[in-house]
């Protein structure tokens, strides 16, 4: 395979010939920059020399073409609970068959997947490859009711989740995405005939100096035009924020980020509060105190939204779901486990009335952990 270099020489470049590696969507060639190319799947809209790979570094330009070199490479597939997404209103109590490939276009200090986001520098591209179809044959299989997109920024897999995604949906099954929602308005509109809902991941709620010194991410607005853009497709959304103590614990910061939840996508979007654990690079920060958790929930809820949860405190009262208008307890819920669903049938607080904002069934309580290794 032939490419081009600035400087106008043609040098021999190959790719390994392997089923996950496959010519990209969403990149143009630059007109102005012979061999030079630009990723359009996320924000960061990467310029691509030839030979040189993306910011996510699982796309490559060869020969002035971008390839991904990921394309069901897969680094795990576990049935979970969609409720460790966490995703709590929608098809609450499914079971989602959860994949994953490596990298990642975000570079936290205190990712809690590393070693499939981040250690590709280290170790290179692994994974094993397996086919869109066996991904849908395994949920079925296994009786998931759904595909998660998830563990590592999916959107960096686009093509393949996108492939997936369709075939899933032939067969019955939903698909969601949990994602730092760093994709273009592009990337969006490309899968939005498939996904049907997004958990999309705040850190440090959405300060944009967090973003620089922690997460290598220049400005994190984008976020907020995917999240538009994901309301516009009719995607169910719901919004997480990981509170970093000292560093990411503003309550000024998750008064404005709830705010504009409340403005842009509706007092009715389930938002999570997750508990930070030290890990990866920032060992030496202790976790979130509780109190400092319960503080943020207040303020979420004075600005305004229904369902504020927080996550990762095993037995916390605001990991169930309580009436907004009467506060009664209408889901209870202990980690990923539902204990009691008390809606009526039209998901309405058994006492008042109110119609709680929940899309699709209740599958059932079951939702222990179970985390099934497939192969
Ligand atoms: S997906 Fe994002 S980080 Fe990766 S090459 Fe494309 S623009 Fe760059």
């Amino acid at each position: 395979m032939a490419s081009t270099t600035s400087g106008g020489q043609v040098r021999q470049e190959s790719l390994p010939r392997r089923p996950y590696v496959r010519e990209a969507e969403l990149w143009v060639p630059l007109r102005d920059r012979p061999g030079y190319v630009r990723c359009d799947l996320c924000a960061r809209r990467c310029i691509i020399a030839p030979g040189k790979y993306g910011v996510c570094g699982v796309r490559k330009n060869v020969g002035g073409r971008l390839y991904t070199l990921v394309y069901g490479l897969l680094t795990a597939m576990n049935i979970d609970p969609i409720e460790k997404k966490p995703m709590f209103h929608f098809e609450p109590g499914s079971q989602v068959l959860s994949i994953s490939t490596v990298g990642c276009n975000f570079y936290c200090q205190f990712c809690q997947n590393w070693e499939i986001s981040q250690s590709r520098l280290e170790r290179g591209l692994y994974g094993r490859y397996v086919e869109p179809e066996k991904v849908v044959e395994k949920a079925l299989e296994y009786g998931a009711d759904g595909i998660a997109y998830t563990y590592n920024e999916p959107i960096i897999f686009f093509e393949y989740m996108r492939d997936v995604a369709k075939i899933a949906k032939k067969h019955g099954l939903f698909n969601m995405m949990v994602t730092n929602g760093y994709a273009t308005p592009e990337a969006i509109r490309a899968l939005a005939p498939y996904m049907d809902a997004a958990t999309v991941d705040f850190k440090g709620g959405g300060n944009p100096e967090f973003y620089r010194r922690f997460m290598a991410v220049p400005d994190p607005s984008p976020i907020y035009t995917a999240l538009l853009e994901m309301k516009k497709a009719g995607w169910f959304i719901e919004v997480t924020n990981l509170v970093v103590p000292k560093y990411g614990d503003r309550v000024e910061d998750i008064r404005r980020l709830a705010r504009w939840i409340v403005e842009n996508l509706g007092p009715e979007t389930p938002f999570h509060l997750l508990r930070f654990h030290p890990d990866f690079r920032m060992r030496d920060v202790p976790p979130t105190p509780v109190e400092t958790l319960e503080r943020l929930a207040n303020a979420a809820k004075e600005e305004g939204l229904q369902y504020v949860y927080i996550g990762n405190v095993w037995g916390h009262p605001l990991e169930s779901t309580y009436c907004p208008r009467c506060g009664y307890k209408v889901i209870e819920r202990r980690g990923f486990a539902i204990l009691a669903w008390r809606l009526t049938r039209d998901n309405r607080c058994p006492k008042c009335g109110y119609r709680i904002n929940i899309r699709g069934r209740f599958h059932g309580g079951g939702g222990d952990i179970l985390p099934l290794m497939i192969y």
